[in-house]
């Protein structure tokens, strides 16, 4: 428990999961471009790092958790405001995780990269949205060497719950992003079903422990109900504070109909849910949390 651990990019997932770092009793040098996301990490005793480069200085192992794919290689290829990537100034030892989800070509290519330099990276998104940040809950999809996720593995064990290895670099994130297309077709369909029932004169709580113990259940309905109000700890019940934003949705759904189209592979419904995200972002709900699809589906109602 004495590694030294960089963890870059602390929003709304990388926050709680350096934090849950910090409480098992890892030693941690945080960097986020923005101040602010810091604090809670350097109230709870870890080190404000000036840049990426200055965190993983000493760094045995290296967590990143950022946006999209442009980030992670501007933060590890590119040069900083220090004047490098961080795979450039990582030490020799140095284990790289990154758990943002980006496509898997990008992955692939920083895991080269850091290869080149004899240095181990992997990539390992994460399911399980914010509150399973917040529980230590998360399920990490891992690509790259099984050497370095047994390395790693006890500090992924201390933020989440279910590790898998899906094979070779970018594997990870080929799992996270049909993951993702079906969620996004879920949570579509679950809102597209309560917002018909209530129309119906049903109350959303009693259609949604209905269907919850009927075949419709799924992670949507159960743990995330799209409708305010059914739900005390989901995003609907505050507002759609995210949570996941639709924008990040709307970036998983791209990811796999680009995907699809390199593979020719046929994703009929990942497209209309892309189509539906993508009409509810430009309407000006890009921050809010995704399960907020509800509110673009009740718009279309015609009465
Ligand atoms: P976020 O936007 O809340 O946080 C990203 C953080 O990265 C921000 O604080 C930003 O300032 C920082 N950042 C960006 N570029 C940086 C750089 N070069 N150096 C340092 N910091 C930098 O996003 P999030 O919700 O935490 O999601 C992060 C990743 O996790 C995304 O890829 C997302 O798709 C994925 N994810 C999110 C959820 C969720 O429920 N929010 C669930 C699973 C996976």
């Amino acid at each position: 428990m004495s590694a030294n651990v960089a963890f870059i990019g602390l929003g709304n997932m990388g926050a709680p999961m350096a934090a849950n770092l910090i409480a098992a009793g890892y030693s941690l040098t945080v960097f986020d471009r923005v101040e602010s996301a810091m604090g809670e990490a350097v109230d709870q005793g870890a080190r404000r790092a000036d840049s990426a480069v200055d965190a993983v200085a000493d760094a045995e192992i290296v967590f990143s958790m950022l946006p999209a794919g442009k980030h992670v290689r501007e933060l590890y290829l590119d040069a900083d405001d220090a004047g490098q990537g961080i795979l450039a100034a990582a030490g020799a030892d140095t284990l790289l995780v990154d758990c943002s989800t980006i496509d898997a070509e990008t992955a692939r290519l920083v895991a080269a990269r850091a290869g080149e330099r004899g240095l181990t990276m992997l990539d390992a998104p994460v399911s399980g949205g914010v509150n399973g940040a917040k529980a230590g809950g998360l399920t990490f999809m891992v690509g790259g060497d099984a050497a370095g996720l047994e390395r790693v593995r006890p500090l992924l064990d201390v933020m989440g719950k279910n590790v898998f290895h899906a094979g070779e670099a970018g594997a990870g994130q080929v799992g996270k992003m049909c993951n993702n297309m079906l969620l996004g077709i879920l949570m579509t369909g679950t809102s597209e079903a309560i917002n018909l029932a209530v129309a119906n004169g049903l109350d959303p709580s009693v259609i949604s422990e209905i269907m919850k113990n009927a075949s419709g259940g799924n992670w949507a309905l159960n743990v995330y109900n799209p409708y305010p109000g059914v739900m005390d700890n989901a995003p609907a019940s505050n507002d759609y504070k995210p949570g996941f934003g639709v924008d990040l949705m709307l970036k998983d759904l791209g990811l796999a109909m680009d995907s699809s189209l390199k593979n020719g592979v046929a994703t009929p419904l990942g497209s209309m849910a892309r189509s539906l995200y993508s009409i509810h972002s430009r309407s000006g709900a890009g921050a809010r949390d995704f399960s907020s699809i509800l509110e673009l589906l009740h718009g279309m109602q015609e009465h």
